[in-house]
Parts: C-alpha cells; sequence; structure tokens
C-alpha cells in the first residue's frame, strides 16, 4: 500500500516502519474482509472516525449522505468524517416512532431484530409506544400481507469510475498560470492537447433497500406528512438511487403509514393503554386513512411508482458532481456551514448538531462517535 495520507492535516500522524499509512490507519475492508482499494480509511484512535488525512481516497456515498452534503457542508464534515452522532435517546418523537415502526414490521417479516432492545436503546415513551403497538395490532387484525420472495435489507453496492474532462477545472487552473491574458476562453486552441486529458475518480454508492424482489422493490415509512413520500419529486434522490443500482428494478412500492395524531386527553390523565385503544379503534374503522392505498381485497397497501417517474440520468449526474464537491472539501478543508437550514433540516426538524456547531464541544452524554462498519 503507498503512502497516500497528508501528514501535515493531523497532529497525531504517527510513521510506521512497515507498509501501514500511519500506525492508527485501519483500512477498510468488505464484509467479507476483503481490501476497499480506492476507499478512505478509519482511525484507530479513540474517538476518531474517518483518517483525516487521507483526503486522496474516496468516502462512498450514498443518497442520504449526498442529501447531508447538500444540506450542510459542515453537517457532513461532523457525521461522516468524524463520525459524530447523536445518541438515540436524543432523537425527536418523529425519529423514534418511525425507527420503532420499521422494528416492528421487519420483525413481522422475519428479521432477527428485538423490538424491546430498541424501546430501551432508544428510552422510547409509553404513549409513542402504544400508538405503534395499535398500528401494529390493527394490520395484523386487517390481515395484511406483504408479497412473498424478497430479501430484507439487500444492500446497493454500486460502483464505476468518473471521468471528468480537464475542460471542467479549466478557470481555476487558467487563472493561476495565465495571469496576463484578458480573455482566457480565447486561447482554448492552444491548450487543446491539455484539454483532452480526463480525470478518472472512483465513486462508490451504498445503501439498502427495505425490502427487494426480483423486479421491485418496497419501501417502508412512518410519517406524520406522507405526502411527503407519496410525491416522486421528494423521492427522486432515494429511489433513483436504488433503481440505478439493480436495471431489472421496474417499480417501487412506497408503503407509508400515517403516524396517529390522536393526542393524549390530559383533562382525563389519559394511559397509554387507553390511547392505544382509541388509536387501535380508529385504525379498524379508518384502515385506508392510517395505511395509505389500503386495498382491502388483496389486503395490502402502498402506493406504485414506475422506473420511468425517475430521472436516473440526473441522478447519476448528481452524484458524479457531488463526489467532486465533496473531494474538493475534503481538499480544502472547507466544510462552510449553511445556517439558513440550521432550524429546518428537515421540514420542521432542527439540525441535531446545533449544541456541537454553537460550542464547538461535543457532550459525551449526548453524543458519540459512531461504529465502524
Ligand atoms: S487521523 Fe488517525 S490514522 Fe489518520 S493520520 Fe491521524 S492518527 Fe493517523
Ligand atoms: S447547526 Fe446548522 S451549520 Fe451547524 S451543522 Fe447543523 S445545519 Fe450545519
Amino acid at each position: 500500500m503507498k503512502n497516500l495520507l497528508d501528514s501535515s492535516r493531523c497532529q497525531y500522524f504517527l510513521p510506521s516502519f512497515d507498509d501501514k499509512e500511519c500506525d492508527y490507519y485501519d483500512p477498510p475492508e468488505t464484509e467479507l474482509m476483503e481490501d476497499k482499494p480506492g476507499e478512505c480509511g478509519f482511525c484507530k484512535r479513540p474517538d476518531s472516525y474517518r483518517c483525516i488525512a487521507d483526503v486522496a481516497r474516496i468516502i462512498p456515498l450514498s443518497h442520504s449522505s449526498i442529501d447531508t452534503f447538500l444540506t450542510c457542508h459542515y453537517l457532513y464534515y461532523l457525521k461522516k468524517i468524524l463520525g459524530i452522532e447523536m445518541r438515540p435517546q436524543f432523537f425527536g418523537p418523529a425519529l423514534k416512532a418511525g425507527k420503532l415502526w420499521d422494528v416492528v414490521k421487519q420483525r413481522h417479516l422475519g428479521e432477527k431484530v428485538s423490538i424491546k432492545d430498541t424501546v430501551e436503546e432508544y428510552q422510547i415513551d409509553e404513549y409513542t409506544v402504544a400508538k405503534v403497538r395499535a398500528l401494529y395490532h390493527g394490520y395484523k387484525e386487517l390481515e395484511i400481507v406483504v408479497e412473498d420472495g424478497y430479501a430484507l435489507q439487500a444492500s446497493v453496492d454500486m460502483s464505476y469510475e468518473i471521468e471528468v474532462p480537464a475542460a471542467s477545472l479549466l478557470p481555476r487552473i487558467l487563472s493561476d498560470v495565465i495571469v496576463d491574458e484578458n480573455n482566457i476562453w480565447g486561447i482554448r486552441e492552444d491548450l487543446k492537447p491539455f484539454l483532452s486529458k480526463t480525470w478518472t475518480f472512483p465513486l462508490s454508492i451504498a445503501g439498502f433497500y427495505d425490502r427487494k424482489y426480483q423486479t421491485y422493490f418496497a419501501e417502508d415509512k412512518l410519517s406524520s406528512r406522507p405526502e411527503f413520500y407519496l410525491d416522486p419529486f421528494f423521492l427522486q434522490s432515494q429511489n433513483s438511487t436504488y433503481f440505478m443500482a439493480d436495471p431489472n428494478l421496474e417499480y417501487c412500492i412506497q408503503e407509508v403509514v400515517l403516524f396517529p395524531q390522536q393526542k393524549i386527553n390530559k383533562k382525563k390523565d389519559e394511559s397509554a393503554e387507553a390511547l392505544g385503544v382509541r388509536v387501535f379503534n380508529d385504525v379498524i374503522s379508518k384502515p385506508s386513512k392510517y395505511f395509505i392505498g389500503f386495498d382491502r381485497k388483496k389486503r395490502m397497501y402502498g402506493k406504485k411508482f414506475f422506473r420511468g417517474e425517475f430521472d436516473l440520468q440526473a441522478a447519476e449526474e448528481r452524484y458524479k458532481q457531488v463526489v467532486l464537491e465533496v473531494l474538493s472539501c475534503r481538499w480544502t478543508g472547507n466544510f462552510y456551514r449553511n445556517f439558513k437550514v440550521c432550524n429546518n433540516i428537515l421540514p420542521g426538524i432542527p439540525c441535531d448538531m446545533q449544541k456541537i456547531c454553537r460550542s464547538g464541544n461535543m457532550s459525551e452524554n449526548m453524543f458519540r462517535i459512531r461504529s465502524r462498519k
């Protein structure tokens, strides 16, 4: 392995005499313990995640990581390079409910996940648990089924090389080389040999399908705003990625469930059980309000979207551009902040990194460094 680290970026760099990059460097591996050449490595030091001196190799993208990057570059730096994540017990109620529904449904479909552990780890309050339980009891009472033959949590694992013409990088290069020219575009003829060169970057895209079949996939969502997950315009990033990863996929089904909106009756000091009964009765009497697209005959729900509704070409071009922009930030070290989204990272949801952003410190009670995968 060649030494590709820029040691000036890390005060803890510790050169080694074998063929490692740094004594703390941890090269990435696949699940089968094979090398992943070309991918940025990790750091073995405590409280570290990616090696910050490894700015030559790429970090794989996913639809959610590019959404994070495009929302706020600094947020991407905190989450994907420093590996900071909020401890699950501090998540907002909507995220906790979504996680619980996800685990309940995965468990129902055969995945070995623990509902009890999730409730404990995320410290989900009893009223949220009661609502999700009522939804699940409704799901079973209505005898809802899914088609057989699925793979749960099938992975998206795409990688290909992207070629970027040197002309894309022209203005910056020319402004250094030809400072006295009045019209830098007029001399492109002289530079043709240089412009015909291309730069090659490896691009790697990762992710998971909730449920994958031979010709389609199904995505589960629990939301207070289901319309967000039923508009192809807002699904372009995620669903285009999933279609790109497998040319056999013809359509997808968005299985969206409305998170029950019933409020606790504080005057009557309503218990979680009583709230659960109220929600269950409403689910049974109005199933299509909760299970969007519910079909009583088929005993299924969800909304179908076809491959042609997603602009895969645009999605691919977006990945190609964003991988360069991420590399550019890593080279310059300038992951600038986008203060406009701090209070509205998703509709009505503030950024969970505000405390770190304001103070420059990470509270270990509230945050932790994610584990390596
Ligand atoms: S981040 Fe870690 S692995 Fe990378 S140079 Fe610094 S100490 Fe070494
Ligand atoms: S608080 Fe604002 S600036 Fe800081 S990471 Fe979040 S979105 Fe970016």
